[in-house]
């Protein structure tokens, strides 16, 4: 049977890269893919999936008003969903039962945390219900492993108050590891 993946990583880690890569590979099988993103994040135009490669695609876009169990997904092969940390987490059990009982795997990249280390809803309920969860590894400027990320302003300054949704581009993000989370 199908299974709900949730593939986690801080920002900049190369997720939509990887999320269009899975597309790929099921389309160069002839098989067809559903791409989401969220409505809310329009960095690179309303309902695209852009990769730091440059890639981009249309997808289709969801707010938290979606029901992905009232979608048509006819022969969809797989579900891509970028930006999960989005996703309410009543749509992280629609996703659930979508995988379990129509049999389409769900493949979710989104971001544990946010720049105060707190889960976002979506993310939590993720990596309560997913049947896979899987960290993509990114590099903090100090050699170890980046499991956190922080908000900077312009001038390059931490900010640490603020809303836990502020889509400013990626430039506002860094990817840190734990240590230099607490200590910058
Ligand atoms: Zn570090």
């Amino acid at each position: 049977m199908a299974k709900l993946f949730f593939r986690y990583a801080a920002m900049n880690s190369g997720k939509s890269t990887q999320l269009l890569q899975i597309a790929n590979n099921y389309e160069s099988m002839g098989k067809t893919v559903a791409l989401f993103t969220s409505a809310m994040d329009d960095r690179y135009g309303f309902g695209k999936i852009t990769s730091r490669l440059n890639l981009q695609r249309d997808a289709r876009t969801f707010s938290p008003e979606l029901n992905f169990l009232a979608e048509d997904f006819g022969q969809t092969a797989c579900i891509l969903i970028d930006e999960a940390q989005f996703i309410t987490p009543e749509q992280v059990h629609q996703l659930h039962e979508l995988a379990h009982t129509r049999n389409i795997p769900v493949i979710c990249f989104g971001l544990r945390t946010d720049f105060r280390g707190e889960p976002f809803p979506g993310s939590g309920m993720l990596l309560a219900l997913a049947d896979e969860i899987e960290e993509i590894k990114t590099i903090c400027e100090c050699g170890k492993k980046a499991t956190m990320h922080i908000r900077i302003d312009a001038d390059g300054r931490r900010v640490k108050e603020g809303p836990q949704v502020e889509i400013g581009g990626n430039a506002r993000y860094r990817a840190v590891c734990a240590r230099c989370f607490y200590r910058l």
